[in-house]
């Protein structure tokens, strides 16, 4: 540690956005109680790692992410001090304090708040501590999160944690029961970040289709929407991780009408089979699902289309199977993504017999996957000589062509892009092209 010296904070964010808004709360917490932050671990006092644990490959991913950094701090004999925040600490901390030394401190995700006093207590040099409380944290337009430079597009996240209990879902053990926020507070944040730069708001939240069902006064999210797309600034709004069982007529209804609400619908899904859906708790069956993708179609004919999909489910029969592979043929979701059921302790699902081997989930999984790249690509081919608002953030990372960007049926990190072949063009630059050319994923643009 440096001795009168302010402290360097290295932070490491991994797992979803609503994980980085928690990383970003946390810098912003250490910044404003004078901690540097610091992009180089070499000139940190403190490396946190925010991890995700809400399936095997994550947990690997985060274990394998501070490993590594335990390796570069003794390969380089560096003298940070190693600290496990997020999902992992959560739900591992205890466990994780006796198997891995290299780790000072883990605190859990109720403890975000509390970060700063955490560092301090640990720059002061007492012994190794796994701090995990009752996960209840929630964070308010008063915290100043650090986004990063030139940032375009925010998260906005309108509530925590779930209290839909998916037969197959750790989350509302790590994260605990929905929690909303404040209309008036999500506001407030939304014009901070309009002022800051930001065009793109990008609505999240374990479901945010529940979102205001826990307050008194019973905000719509309909209702928030509408204040959303009145911010001067802010150019579109994209509503990510709706449940089909709570998205309202009323919602789709102020997404077709206003111009700022991007027609893209996140609906992870995850089966279409009613007696797995069942057996998952999803609360919304084959019906319901069908019900509400045809609702959103008629309503926004041009509407963007996202899933997720669980195979390998236990009981998933090859009948049943076969029905997601007809459901996904015949709904043609715009862009969609496929999980390999993960057995989760403490969960109702981890109970449950007829298993489904690993072999055959993964086969399971290519098959969907291969099934969607045609239908993505004939998708994108029909865009061909359409008018699309791209939203230009960088210099193109392909040959013959200058920019990349994003249009309204593209979200950031999970969809693909568009690419430019414009040249005096600015980042931040809100364009109308022309699509030109399309592959399985990105499109191809020139200006109108
Ligand atoms: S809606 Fe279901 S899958 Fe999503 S976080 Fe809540 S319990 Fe988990």
């Amino acid at each position: 540690m440096n001795v009168g010296k302010p402290l360097n904070l290295h932070i490491v964010s991994l797992g979803c956005a609503k994980n980085l808004v928690d990383s970003e709360v946390m810098g912003g917490l250490a910044r404003k109680a004078g901690i540097v932050l610091t992009d180089q671990i070499t000139q940190a006092d403190f490396v946190l790692v925010n991890t995700c644990a809400f399936i095997n490959p994550a947990k690997e991913e985060s274990i394998e992410t501070i490993l590594s950094i335990a390796r570069e701090k003794q390969r380089q004999g560096l003298n940070f001090k190693l600290v496990v925040a997020g999902c992992l600490a959560q739900r591992y901390g205890r466990q994780l304090l006796r198997d891995l030394p290299e780790v000072d401190l883990f605190i859990g995700t109720g403890e975000v708040g509390r970060v700063v006093r955490h560092l301090q207590t640990l720059a002061a040099g007492p012994k190794r501590v796994a701090v995990v409380s009752k996960p209840d944290f929630l964070m308010t337009s008063d915290h100043e999160r650090i986004l990063p430079e030139g940032a375009l597009s925010a998260n906005l996240k309108i509530a925590d944690g779930c209290s839909n209990r998916c037969a197959y879902c750790a989350i509302p053990d790590i994260r605990g029961p929905a929690r909303s926020r404040e209309p008036e507070d999500i506001l407030r944040e939304a014009q901070s970040l309009a002022k800051r730069g930001i065009k793109e708001l990008l609505i999240i939240g374990q479901d945010t289709s529940a979102y205001g069902r826990d307050l008194k006064s019973r905000p719509s999210l309909s209702g928030l929407l509408e204040e959303l797309a009145s911010i001067d600034g802010i150019r579109w709004i994209r509503l990510l991780y709706s449940h089909p069982a709570h998205l309202s007529a009323e919602t789709l209804s102020v997404m077709a009408r206003r111009d700022k609400i991007c027609r893209y619908i996140d609906l992870p899904v995850q089966h279409i089979d009613d007696t797995l859906l069942a057996a998952m708790n999803r609360r919304a069956d084959a019906d319901q699902i069908r019900s509400v993708i045809s609702q959103a179609r008629v309503m926004m004919p041009d509407v963007a289309l996202r899933t997720s999909l669980i195979v390998g489910f236990p009981g998933e029969t090859p009948k049943r199977f076969e029905r997601l592979i007809a459901f996904v043929r015949e709904t043609k979701f715009d862009h969609l993504g496929v999980f390999t059921y993960s057995r989760e302790e403490g969960t109702a699902a981890a109970a449950m017999p007829s298993r489904i081997s690993e072999k055959e989930k993964e086969r399971r999984r290519d098959i969907v996957m291969n099934e969607q790249a045609e239908i993505s690509l004939a998708i994108n081919r029909t865009l061909i000589g359409s008018t699309q608002e791209v939203l230009i953030e960088g210099k193109s990372d392909r040959p013959d062509y200058v920019y990349m960007g994003r249009c309204r049926r593209q979200a950031p990190e999970i969809d693909g892009v568009t690419y430019l072949a414009h040249s005096s063009l600015k980042i931040g630059d809100l364009v109308h092209c022309v699509i030109t050319n399309a592959d399985h994923y990105d499109l191809f643009a020139d200006l109108r």
